[in-house]
């Protein structure tokens, strides 16, 4: 039987609270894989390198991407950012569902090479809204918060290339969302194709595929 996990890639402008609901969804379903990336940027108070991010120098960052070590690289405000591509896949071969919590640009980029990931998009309840939580996050400068907020606008642009969005306006609805759209997408048939054909017990690849 295949046991192979999905792949869940979610991006949303900054602000729109992708982490936030993806805490929330790991918090409740523990064998969920939130994929820790690779950055050049420096750590924010509290941030633990391992847990949030591996924190890198540029000169570190580049040398793996010389060596294939990302599944997609992007730079973000300035900024590297790299998915590790060995862990993901250990991840997904194991069979656990694994999120990607990455910016637009690398989300365009796993799709090209990986169809069969679900592509989410997460929208904040109004762009004031999206403003207000920027500046309650307190980390950004004036500057880095208008870039934020600016690119914001271009971002949603993108929402087509997406397969779902869903509207953070309260983060247990938003979980429940997202566990839907797991749970659906464990239902379709092309997924279920090779589970099927793996299956002993063969009566129902007989009833799908004879
Ligand atoms: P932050 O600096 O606020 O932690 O993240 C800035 C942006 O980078 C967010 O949109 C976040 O989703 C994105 N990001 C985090 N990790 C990665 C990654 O591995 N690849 C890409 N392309 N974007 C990432």
């Amino acid at each position: 039987m295949s046991k192979k996990g999905v792949l869940l890639v979610i991006s949303g402008p900054s602000g729109a609270g992708k982490g936030t609901i993806c805490k929330a969804l790991l918090d409740k379903h523990k064998d969920i894989y939130l994929s820790v990336s690779a950055t050049t940027r420096e750590p924010r108070v509290g941030e633990v390198h391992g847990v949030n991010y591996f924190f890198k120098t540029k000169e570190e960052f580049l040398q793996k991407v010389e060596e294939g070590d990302f599944l997609e690289h992007a730079e973000v405000y300035g900024n590297y950012y790299g998915t590790p591509k060995s862990s993901v896949q250990k991840m997904l071969d194991e069979g656990r569902d694994v999120i990607l919590e990455i910016d637009i640009q690398g989300a365009l980029k796993v799709k090209e090479n990986c169809e069969e990931g679900i592509f989410i998009f997460i929208l904040p309840p109004s762009m004031e809204e999206l403003k207000q939580r920027i500046i309650k996050r307190g980390s950004e400068t004036p500057e880095s918060l208008m870039t934020r907020f600016k690119s914001a606008y271009k971002e949603i642009n993108y929402i087509s290339k997406y397969n779902y969005a869903v509207v953070n306006d309260e983060v247990d609805t938003a979980v429940t969302k997202l566990e839907a759209i797991i749970a659906a997408e464990k239902c379709r048939v092309d997924r279920m194709k090779n589970k099927i054909l793996d299956s002993k017990e063969g009566f129902i690849h007989e009833q799908l595929y004879d």
